[in-house]
Parts: C-alpha cells; structure tokens; sequence
C-alpha cells in the first residue's frame, strides 16, 4: 500500500507516502540465515545463525544495507541456482536486523495501514451483525433483493441504509459511503470464519479479526490440503496454542478431505493449470463440508470469512474484490482486509506483533502453501525438495510413474518432464484413472441414447435430482416416468452384467433435459466421491460419502449439484472425456474449466437466442458482458451452437 525505500543505515526498509527515485519496484522481504545456509553462502559469507533477518530480498535479488550484492539466477526441483555475487558481495560479515529500530522506524505508516484493516474488519462485522438495526426493523423485507433489482435497472452498485429507527431506503452504494450512511444488508450471517493456512498473510489476518470481533463470535479453520508442508502444520498447532491462551473460547477447526490427496491424484490424474481440481476438493469442499457440520442443520449456513488475499500476489487475484459475495460459492461472503498490503507490510506487521513466523519463510519460500502446485516457482520447488523432501516426493514419483502413459521411456525425458514443469501443463486425461469405467452418448435426436460401462454410482439415485420420478421394473428393464420442469418424460434402463443402455424417448428438442441428463451420466458414471458438489447443495438434500444419496423428500430441483461444473462432475471434467468417450478430442477442447464463470445455464437465455438467433451474440440481448462468454460455452456445450461458431448446430436444425 505504501512506497519503500532502504533505510541504508540500519539495514532496514521505509514505509513512505511518496514515491521517489528510491523507490522500490519489488517490496523486499527479509532473508534468514537459514536460506543463506541452503544457498550455500555459508562458505562466502560469515553470518550469525540469528532469529532476526540478515537481509533483503526483492525476488532472487539480496540486498544488504541497501545495496545488492548477490543475484541468484536458475535452479529448479533437482538444480542448484547460480549465485552471481556483485563486487561488494563477494566477501561479508553479516549482522542481524535490528527490529525494534525497523518497527519504530515504520512504526506511524504501519499504525496508519492496520488501523484501516481493523475499522475495516470492524465496518464489516457491524454491517453483517447489526443487532440493534434487526430488531427495529421488518425483518420480512430483502433489502439485499431490494438493492439487487435497483442495480439491475441503473447497473449501478446499490446499497439498502436504515435513515432513522424504523426506516430505511436504497441508495447507490458509493453516495451511501460518501455520506457516511448506515449501510444494512439482509444477508444474515449465521459464521464468521478467520481461514488460517498457515501463511504469513492468514497469520496476519487473525490477528486483526482477533483484535475486533469477540473471541466467541469467530472461529478458526484451517483447510489441510494434504499437501501441506510439516511446518504450516507446526504452526497451525503454535498458532492454537497462542490464542487459546489469550482467548480460551476461540475455536479452532481443522478440515480434510475424507480420501488422501493422492487417492485423488490416481483417479483425477495431477492437478493442471487447466484442471485445478484440488483447490475444490481439498480445500474449499471439506471447509463447508464443516461449516455444514458445525452448524449442525444438515444445511449450507451463510458464513462471511476473513481470508489473507492479497492483490500483489498474482493478476488474477489483483481483481478480486475487498468483499465479495457468492464468489467462492453462494453461501459465503469473502472478506479481504489486506488486500493491498505488500509483503513488506505484512512482515513489519508480524515483526511489530512478534507473531510467529513459518518456518518455510525462513528457508526461502516466498508462499508456503502446498508442497507441489500446477502454480508452483520452480524455486519453490527446489526449496520444498531441499527441506522438505518426504513431503514433496510421493507427487513427483506419482508423475514420473504416469510418464509411461504419456510415451515417455527414457529416464532423461521423464526427468525433464517434471523438472521443466511439462506436467503443469496438462489438458487431456491419459494419466487418470477411470478403471473400466465409460460413458458413451449413442444418440441425441430423435431418442436420447446413452450405454454407462461399470458406472461407479447408482443411475437411478443420481437421476432423482432432476425431477420426480416413477419406475417399475420388468426383468432387467427399468421403466421409468421422470417430471422435470413442466413436462413428464419416459425412459427406460436396460441392465445387462456391467452395461446400462439408457434411452429417453423423443427428447430431441429439449437441449437442456439433454444438457441435464448428461451432467447426471457423468455424474453416475465416473462419480468417486470428491464432496465437490454436495457442498453446493442448499438444502442438504446431497450427500456423497461413502456412497451417493438423494433425500427427495429435501431436493428441490436447483440443479446446483449440476450446473456448478463443465459435465456437473470434477472427476469426469479432469479426465477430459468426450462425448462417445474418446480422450482428448480437439474439438472438445475449451479454454478452461472456468468457461461458464459463474453462470448456470438459463432458460431466459434459450428462448431469447431463438427469438433472435441472428444477432443474439452481437448485441441483441440482454446479457451482462460477463454472461457472454459463459452463455456461448454452456450453448456448444449443450449443442444448440457449433462448437467453432456461432451458429446453430444441424442437432438443433434437424
Ligand atoms: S496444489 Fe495448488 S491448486 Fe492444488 S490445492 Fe494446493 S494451491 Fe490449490
Ligand atoms: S443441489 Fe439442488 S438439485 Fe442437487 S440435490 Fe441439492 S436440492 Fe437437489
Ligand atoms: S459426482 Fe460430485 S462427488 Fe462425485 S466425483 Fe463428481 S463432483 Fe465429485
């Protein structure tokens, strides 16, 4: 948030207003004797092994009092990096930073930087839990829908404010603020939530959440990947220790998937910037998994959580906003307080707040979450290796195992693969693995016709969530009557040793039964039980481990369980299956598995494409920019558009 510059004399930094000549381009973090020792500087420089820093770093450039002196360049996972030394780095006598003349130094722009962070948080909580405003006034009312519409109408960002004891008005969120009005909204947070990773930038976050909302209306999560570095673990337990001494009714949590993160690797084949699976199934399902649990309804309770994201740390992140609802998923309000901080500012901060510090920051690592990651430096990668071994290796075997598969023989060809990070890349599923298991769409029009070889889960219970369903059974044959929307649509399922042939009778007009129906296939055919979409479930009618189970009693139809995910299925968008099963298709090939954004599939959009197919996608419609894009990809998806175009597809025209 604030310019820095080096403070020469005491081998420190600046926090400034302004910028200057000397200002830094990259906010330097401070290095610890223990990366010097892994960068083998021990044999160039003398240094004491201090729990103060040394020294700057900006990237892989160190500094010392200001001035550089060693650049490393290269390295990978198996690789040392070439230490380049300057001329006044070749030889040093290092001396500690002295950190009460850094946070003193600091100490108005830091007072300045948390105090924002705190009225932030404190702004946040009071307009989530405002008790005094619920009970003056009609609590039957959505102001939140309310604010909604007006936004819709003007597309401009709307705020509901109460105007005296018991009334209250809608106005734009930004002359709201400007006038210092008292802004309400309906959502009625039932958790709030300080998620703990471990990472110097959560540790910072609970401890300004700790400092504002009462210890008893807060608690503590941290998502265990299974992927985790044996230090965040260490200071998870550290952390608990601290608080709960401090605030002994803070409660903490941990959450875990139920299978280990490498059960998932087999099946979903590697994590891949283009199939990020993991972040779903290891962190984000089993956290509301146990929000769910704790609230104890069986139901999604509404949470606001205070995470530590933080702009400077990537360009998709950068546009994040400081709060957003439903982004993560519709049940949660994400809140940002250190958003704009640099990493510098978090440091002082853990320096001022004597926090403490994970180790793996101290060797190096710029970000310490997971051990191996499709987004992971190649200098993270070295460290992690260097230090932390045991956790890092059970991955890379599990991908030099899986270059077979790939055609790769020779040892070299499978070390480059993993060294130069080839296996980060991947978009088709030769590595998963799906047993015998195998969905093959026969036909569309005028029957729907599917065969499922040795699907995982049952059929019938999976197609329960797309409507009320009546069977009856003859033999092998299943003969069914499904109501899904309006209509009633016949079926039958013909069993025989491992194959269901499925044939929906003369639904070739209704694309999105058929785009429905084939999330349900995917779903029953390849389903291994990742929590994924049962926590996108409002009512709790979902469950998915150990086996899948439908309460009919408690669905009611959102098709959220579907429409969250490219096939409704993480395991079947990982592999990559096309439809008649063939691997890799080009022509199924998309841009990435967040092509729908957050858009489910809706019905307005069908009947107006078809009111005015011809200039639909260019301009004559009623689709915010956003919408675009994901209205194009949910309609090829579905068939109604040519997979290269956009015009309609012979399925839709014959
Ligand atoms: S490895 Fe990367 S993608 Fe996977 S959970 Fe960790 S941070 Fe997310
Ligand atoms: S998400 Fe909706 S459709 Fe799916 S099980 Fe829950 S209520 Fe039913
Ligand atoms: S059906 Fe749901 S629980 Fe099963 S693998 Fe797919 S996303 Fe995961």
């Amino acid at each position: 948030m604030f310019k820095i510059t080096w403070d020469k004399e005491n081998n420190g930094v600046l926090l400034t207003m302004r910028s200057t000549d000397e200002t830094l381009n990259v906010p330097p973090r401070p290095v610890f004797f223990e990366e010097l020792d892994l960068l083998g500087l021990n044999k160039f420089w003398k240094y004491p092994k201090s729990k103060e820093p040394l020294l700057w770093a900006c990237d892989r450039r160190y500094f010392y009092k200001g001035e550089l002196v060693l650049e490393a360049k290269g390295g990978n996972i198996y690789d040392d990096p070439q230490l380049i030394f300057t001329d006044s780095g070749k030889k040093l006598n290092l001396e500690p930073i002295n950190l009460d003349k850094l946070c003193k130094k600091n100490e108005t722009t830091m007072f300045l930087l948390e105090h924002e962070a705190l009225e932030f948080i404190n702004t946040i909580y009071r307009r989530y839990r405002p008790n005094a405003v619920q009970q003056t006034v009609n609590k039957t009312v959505d102001f939140q829908v309310l604010a909604e519409t007006q936004e819709k109408k003007t597309k401009e960002k709307y705020a509901v404010i109460k105007e005296d004891c018991d009334s209250f008005d809608i106005m734009p969120l930004e002359e709201a603020e400007k006038q210092g009005k008292q802004i309400m909204l309906n959502t009625k947070i039932e958790m709030f939530i300080a998620s703990f990773s471990g990472g110097k930038d959560s540790q910072v976050v609970l401890d300004l959440v700790s400092r504002v909302i009462p210890s008893n209306d807060f608690l503590v999560i941290y998502s265990d990947t299974g992927y985790e570095i044996p230090p965040s673990l260490e200071i998870y337990e550290q952390t608990k220790q601290y608080y709960k001494e401090q605030h002994p009714d803070l409660q903490f949590y941990l959450s875990k998937n139920h299978q280990d993160v490498l059960y998932y690797w087999d099946k979903m084949g590697s994590p891949s910037r283009m199939h990020r699976w993991c972040c779903g199934v290891m962190k984000t399902a089993p956290l509301y998994r146990l929000l769910k649990e704790i609230h104890g309804t069986g139901k999604q309770p509404n949470v606001l959580v205070f995470e530590g994201v933080r702009a400077e740390e990537s360009n998709r992140r950068a546009l994040y906003d400081r709060i957003g609802r439903g982004v993560k998923h519709n049940n949660v309000v994400n809140a940002r307080p250190i958003f704009e901080w640099s990493a510098t500012e978090i440091y002082l901060y853990l320096f001022m707040r004597q926090l403490p510090i994970n180790e793996g920051y101290r060797n190096g690592l710029w970000r310490v979450g997971c051990s191996i990651c499709p987004y992971s430096s190649d200098w993270s990668e070295h460290i992690v290796e260097k230090k932390y071994p045991d956790s890092i290796n059970p991955f890379v075997s599990d991908i030099l195992n899986k270059t077979s598969l790939l055609g790769l023989s020779k040892e070299s060809a499978k070390r480059d693969y993993v060294k130069l990070g080839n296996w980060k890349m991947r978009s088709g599923g030769k590595t998963s693995n799906t047993e015998n298991s195998r969905l093959d769409i026969i036909s569309t029009t005028p029957d729907f016709k599917a065969v499922l070889t040795a699907p995982k889960e049952s059929l019938l219970t999976w197609l329960n969530i797309l409507g009320k369903i009546k069977i009856s059974q003859e033999k092998n044959i299943t003969k069914g009557e499904l109501q899904y929307k309006k209509g009633i649509y016949h079926f039958t399922i013909q069993t025989d040793d491992d194959k269901q042939i499925i044939v929906f009778e003369n639904i070739g007009d209704e694309i999105l039964l058929q785009g429905h129906i084939k999330r349900v296939l995917y779903k029953a055919t390849y389903c291994v039980h990742c929590e994924a979409c049962e926590v996108e479930c409002p009512t709790g009618a979902l469950s998915v481990v150990p086996l899948v189970s439908v309460d009919t009693k408690k669905c009611i139809h959102c098709y959220k369980c579907l429409d969250f995910k490219e096939r409704g299925c993480v395991m079947a968008n990982s592999i990559n299956i096309s439809e008649g099963n063939m691997k890799n298709n080009n022509k199924m090939k998309t841009s990435g598995i967040d092509k729908y954004s957050t858009f489910g599939m809706k019905e307005n959009w069908v009947s107006d494409f078809f009111n005015n197919s011809d200039d639909y996608f260019e301009g004559n419609n009623s689709l915010g920019t956003k919408m675009i894009p994901a209205c194009l990809n949910w309609f090829r998806e579905a068939e109604i558009l040519n997979i290269s175009d956009k015009k309609i597809s012979k399925l839709v025209l014959c």
